[in-house]
């Protein structure tokens, strides 16, 4: 039997297809992190795609045109707000059978539109062609630092581990769109939001990099523990997280009767929410998120530590598999 992608694994074939590469000039960050850091003159650019593809990130039948065209951008933008970046445009690729009703078209593109409004980044190109059976969208998002950028491996044993908001939420929003819960209700209506509408964290990754004491950040979009794996991976640490101290939204636990996984579960395997997950230095830490909850009115929580013994990730003290979405398992 020939090797298939599924046998890999999503991560599997990245490092695959990418460990041969050339270092270049212009690339001070290159594959792994939220964005390539590029070098452009005297300046640096935040660069970094994303690709919505229709029945694997979206389905019509669950969310409305504008609501997936808004998604797919701001989960491109959000990995700018990862860095701690600005961002700058994008440029939209549309890929869309010939079929699909004009109207449906341009909804998508007005949700994009919307989105790039509301992040304060411009559309400034991109291609349409067609496709066969589904809707394709591709992303390319360009930003700029504002104070520095901030990597994901830039934590230090005996950090802080932190995530602001709380991850989770968008998980049970598209639970419960797929069981067809009245979304009117609360608390659906919140949760549905976190799915349908999130925001990307650009003002506080811009005021989290502004921090010396931030050592690493990313954007949580595969689920706290698969992007906490990821964090730990890149910067050659363990991470050991603690369930009792995970932030859990007041409309996860509302849902909890309703729900088929815990609410800790979804916390903890859902992304999308687009929330921000930080090292820091543990000095600082209590002060920093006593400072963040006051300037943005939204909680930034100590979930766990960085250990410099081991690798990889442990759940209360557990050694875990980092749950997660992987495209081709
Ligand atoms: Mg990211």
């Amino acid at each position: 039997m020939p090797e298939k992608l599924s046998d890999l694994g999503e991560f599997g074939f990245i490092r695959r297809i990418t460990s041969g590469l050339p270092p270049h000039d212009a690339v001070i960050e290159g594959i792994g992190d939220d964005c390539a850091v590029v070098r452009a003159g005297e300046t640096v650019l935040l660069v970094t795609s994303d690709a919505a593809v229709e029945e694997v990130h979206f389905s019509l039948s669950l969310a409305a045109p504008e609501d997936i065209g808004w998604r797919a951008a701001t989960a491109a933008i959000s990995d700018i707000a990862a860095m701690g970046g600005k961002p700058l445009c994008l440029t939209l690729s549309l890929a869309l059978p010939a079929h699909t009703p004009v109207a449906v078209a341009e909804a998508l593109f007005q949700g994009v539109r919307a989105a790039t409004e509301a992040h304060d980044t411009a559309i400034a190109g991109g291609d349409t062609t067609q496709s066969r059976a589904h809707i394709y969208l591709d992303i390319t998002v360009i930003g700029t630092p504002v104070s520095r950028y901030v990597v994901r491996r830039g934590a230090q044993e005996g950090d802080v581990l932190a995530v602001t908001g709380y991850p989770g939420r968008a998980a049970a929003g598209l639970y419960a769109l797929q069981q067809g819960i009245d979304a009117s209700q609360a608390p659906w209506r919140e949760l549905i939001g976190a799915h349908l509408h999130p925001h990307a964290r650009i003002r506080e990754g811009q005021w989290l990099a502004a921090h010396a004491a931030v050592h690493a950040m990313m954007d949580v979009s595969d689920g706290l523990l698969q992007d906490a794996g990821h964090l730990a991976d890149a910067s050659g640490l363990g991470i050991h997280l603690h369930s009792g101290k995970i932030p859990v939204a007041a409309a996860l636990e509302q849902a909890r009767p309703q729900l088929e996984s815990s609410p800790l579960e979804l916390v903890l395997a859902g992304g999308e929410d687009y929330e921000l997950l930080l090292a820091l230095a543990p000095a600082e830490a209590e002060t920093l998120c006593r400072q963040f909850e006051d300037e943005f009115g939204l909680p930034l929580t100590l979930i766990g530590e960085c250990e410099g013994a081991w690798r990889g990730l442990q759940l209360d003290g557990t050694p875990t598999a980092p749950k997660g979405y992987d495209h081709f398992r």
